[in-house]
């Protein structure tokens, strides 16, 4: 089987990501030929197209829940049927797609309810409490740290709260340039509304064709645009939020002294505080012009460099993206044409967004400081090809794990002045602590003025214990974040993965806040149980 002929289920719902591989299934991909010539000189190459089809664990929800779940949300949107259980089973993590295509089922839910408003996410919270039910909010299932996961014993159950009904423009208010959104618009969907009105949130991370608007919040989600139009929790100016206990109407101006901001407490809380049931969001008007431009240098040091200065001198442009030495010489920013002759040295594609001034403005300023810290132009077309290819990447992710090629990501973030030794020492762990040929790759994914986002890309043989191997290595990469003073996580979020590596981040009595909080709002602890709090 090659790597476009791996099926899915067939039918499969309109718009549903495919339950083995990522993304649309119409356009699952093989290896271009380049990359596969450029792979077999590193790796051992073998097929491994083939997926299981695995057993679902019977339903364990006792009929008198199912019933209540059926008065809360209809009987229609409660399902419990082979696919809808598949589908909603885990996240697209590379170890999340290697238990998939084995056929390991056993953290699927045991029923899928579809609630289409705060009213009923309210009513399904109260049967899950009353029939102590486990209740694991899925958005868009994009998650990659194990935030779809819920530890299942001692529950009667496990409720996946699909958010996929929940999907209106509520409010714009194009005087204060905001907009209040329903949690389950997918990222495409949500763009789409605001630019009826002539708005765009500017929120694009790579999983933004499937990721939701109440995930990106739930998981603090930075874009590749965020440089310009800022992270997503940056551009939350409101929250409504259903808990176990009540809810919260959260954000009534734009800055308040009114006691610490408890919308930070649900921006990144994964499901384990409560139901995001509305976000309201900064907008900006949608850019009429756009520039994308390669910039080439002598090595990652130079354009790290040359990144802080843009950071630090208020010039940032919407897209920065700096890669090192072997991400470049693959050419990954490019992944329809990785193993093409590449920059030597490193790349850096920078984006600039606007009206058509503001463009040409700012292109000037920042052609300056680039040229003066001996930048090079690669002119426009490696910018519109990194533009063009940005959301393919995770398809090719599917294609090299047909050939047993195991590849990964990981990031984290630090200060300017610890960025070097943050990326030797995590390139260093994962070099050492994988047996097999590998690659590690890495760019500067986020910047700030203050410091700026490593995000590494990881190939390797899979080998016959791909989980167990992949485990390691990662353990050793997050140790070494630790010890070296980087964040354990920049943006893809605690979920279970990370968890066992929280406290050394906030220190026992940052725990000690966090199981309050999660006490205080989810006392029978229904919601995501085992994920973010230690
Ligand atoms: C190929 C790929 C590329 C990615 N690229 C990026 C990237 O560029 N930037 C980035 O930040 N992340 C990225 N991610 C990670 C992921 O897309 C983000 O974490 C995203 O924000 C998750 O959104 P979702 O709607 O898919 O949430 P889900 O995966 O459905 O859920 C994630 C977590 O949030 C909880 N949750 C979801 N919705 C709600 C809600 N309404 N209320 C309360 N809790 C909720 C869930 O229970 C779960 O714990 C990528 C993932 C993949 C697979």
């Amino acid at each position: 089987m090659t790597g476009s002929e791996s099926a899915a289920p067939s039918p499969l719902p309109l718009g549903e990501m495919h339950p083995t591989r990522w993304g649309d299934p119409a356009a699952a991909t093989t290896l271009p030929e380049p990359t596969r010539g450029l792979l077999e000189l590193a790796f051992r190459l073998e097929d491994r197209a083939a997926v299981a089809e695995g057993v679902l664990p019977a339903s364990t929800v006792p009929a008198a829940a199912a019933a209540d779940l059926e008065a809360a949300v209809g009987a229609d949107h409660v399902l419990r049927d082979d696919l809808s259980r598949r589908l909603r089973t885990r996240g697209k993590s590379t170890p999340d797609l290697i238990r998939a295509r084995a056929g390991d089922l056993s953290d699927a839910p045991d029923v899928v309810v579809r609630p289409v408003d705060a009213a009923q996410v309210e009513a399904v919270l109260d049967v899950a409490r009353r029939h102590h039910l486990a209740v694991v909010t899925f958005g868009g299932g994009t998650a990659v740290t194990g935030g779809l996961v819920a530890q299942r014993e001692g529950y009667a159950g496990v409720v996946s709260l699909d958010l996929v009904r929940m999907k209106r423009l509520l409010a714009v208010d194009p005087v204060s340039m905001t907009a209040t959104l329903e949690p389950g618009l997918r990222g495409p969907e949500a763009e789409a509304l605001l630019a009826e009105h002539g708005l765009t949130l500017g929120h694009f991370p790579q999983s933004f064709e499937y990721a939701t608007i109440g995930g990106f919040a739930a998981t603090r989600s930075s874009g590749q645009s965020s440089a310009g139009y800022g992270r997503f929790d940056a551009l939350v100016v409101g929250l409504d939020v259903v808990t176990p206990v009540g809810q919260l109407h959260l954000g009534t101006a734009p800055a308040s002294a009114a006691g610490p901001d408890l919308r930070q407490l649900f921006l990144g809380s994964e499901g384990c505080f409560g139901v995001i049931t509305a976000v309201t969001v900064r907008v900006r008007h949608l850019p009429s012009a756009a520039a994308y431009e390669g910039w080439g240098w002598a090595s990652f040091a130079a354009g790290t460099t040359a990144v802080r200065a843009l950071a630090q001198s208020g010039l940032l442009p919407t897209v920065v993206r700096l890669s090192d030495e072997t991400e470049t010489a693959l050419n990954l920013a490019r992944p329809d044409q990785i193993g093409a002759a590449s920059t030597p040295g490193c790349l850096m594609v920078v984006g600039i967004e606007g009206d058509p001034e503001a463009v040409r403005t700012r292109r000037a300023a920042v052609t300056e400081v680039l040229t003066r810290l001996g930048g090079t132009s690669l002119g426009e077309e490696p910018g519109r090809a990194w533009e063009h290819g940005r959301y393919r990447a995770p398809y090719l992710r599917d294609a090299l794990l047909d050939v047993g090629v195991l590849v990964e990501t990981l990031e984290t973030a630090t200060f300017w002045s610890n960025v070097e030794r943050l990326h030797a020492a995590v390139r260093a762990a994962l070099e050492e602590h994988l047996p097999g040929p590998t690659m590690v790759l890495c760019h500067v994914s986020h910047v700030y003025e203050t410091g700026a986002s490593l995000y590494f890309t990881v190939a390797t043989q899979e080998g016959a214990t791909p989980l167990e191997t992949w485990r390691a290595a990662k353990a050793a990469a997050t140790d070494a974040m630790v010890e070296a003073g980087g964040t354990i996580t920049h943006h893809h979020a605690v979920g279970t993965d990370h968890r066992p590596w929280l406290e050394r981040e906030i220190g026992p009595v940052g725990v000690t806040v966090l199981r309050a909080v999660k006490q205080a709002l989810d006392p029978d602890g229904l919601l995501n149980p085992g994920v973010l709090v230690p």
